[in-house]
């Protein structure tokens, strides 16, 4: 009951309105918060904190478009996944459009608009834009269950040998932005179920060989760490970031996902020192995860 009422002070649909940062009009509707000048003031100096904590390390800011052909999430591989969450566009004739409900397929093609040689690697592309998910009506509340989610998301396209090093620069940039707001953090890695080898994308070897290297990563760091058997993501494994919130509750943050499986679905390569091309890898993450989640946490 204590706890219940604690939750009840803090909660922060109650907050967001005492303090001017966003409302919700049934005009516009439920899951489509609009945000005030105060909170949008919040929203970006959040964004431009993640983006100085980000620039050092050589990303590079990227505009994409916010609806897409359908098809394109028929070669991604998210099609089937996101089949009832993708808000289809009508349009004056064929083909089908959509609102993107994630954003990795078109850094993804701006990686594979030139050539790349393994000196440019990695290539960082990171932009801060919102995704469009039709979540029931019956679980939309407040800024944690939205349908226009605010990602800062970014991609790394790089060699298998890099990987360690990206997630590491990650890792980083992610402890300095939490460690800022007096967070704790303890890492989980979201591997998949394999029980369910059906609903993952990909070869055994790969799950294998990537949720170990995540698995090496966190071994190393010497700290406690949850293991999240079925939690991956379905193009790969993920070490994801739980927060504590004032009340002593966990939530999933920040995230590193690695991906084999759509830099081969989109055919993304580099030429290496053989002058061969060389599959790559694309590293997932986001610093807060959604600006809307963070917020409410
Ligand atoms: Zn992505």
């Amino acid at each position: 009951v204590k706890m219940m009422e604690e939750a009840e002070k803090r909660d922060h649909r109650k907050l967001g309105k005492e303090l001017g940062l966003f409302v919700f009009s049934d005009l516009v509707g439920p899951g489509l918060p609009l945000w005030t000048p105060k909170g949008t003031v919040m929203r970006e100096l959040l964004n431009d904190f993640v983006w100085q904590l980000r620039k050092p390390y050589g990303y590079q800011r990227v505009t994409i478009p916010h609806i897409t052909k359908k098809d394109l999430y028929e070669t991604s591989g998210h099609g089937a996944k996101y089949a009832d969450a993708l808000f289809e566009i009508k349009r004056r004739g064929p083909p089908l459009y959509a609102m993107k409900p994630m954003n990795c397929p078109h850094p993804a093609q701006i990686y594979a608009s030139e050539g790349r040689s393994y000196r440019e690697l990695p290539v960082r592309f990171a932009e801060t834009t919102m995704v469009y998910r039709d979540e029931q009506s019956g679980e939309l509340s407040g800024l944690s269950r939205v349908l226009s989610i605010t990602q800062d998301d970014a991609h790394v396209f790089c060699r298998v040998s890099q990987v360690r090093q990206e997630a590491e620069i990650i890792w980083n940039i992610i402890n300095t932005f939490y460690e800022t707001f007096g967070f704790k953090l303890t890492p989980r890695l979201s591997r998949r179920d394999p029980a369910k080898a059906e609903k993952y994308l990909g070869s055994v070897e790969d799950w294998d060989k990537s949720e170990a290297a995540l698995r090496e990563i966190l071994n190393e760091k010497g700290i406690e760490w949850i293991d999240g058997p079925g939690e991956a993501a379905f193009y790969g494994p993920k070490i994801d970031f739980m927060g504590t919130d004032a009340i002593g509750r966990r939530h999933q943050v920040a995230t590193i996902q690695l991906d084999f499986n759509q830099p081969k679905n989109f055919g993304l390569t580099c030429i290496n020192e053989q002058g061969e091309k060389e599959g790559i890898l694309m590293v997932h993450c986001a610093i807060m995860g959604s600006i809307e989640r963070f917020l409410s946490v």
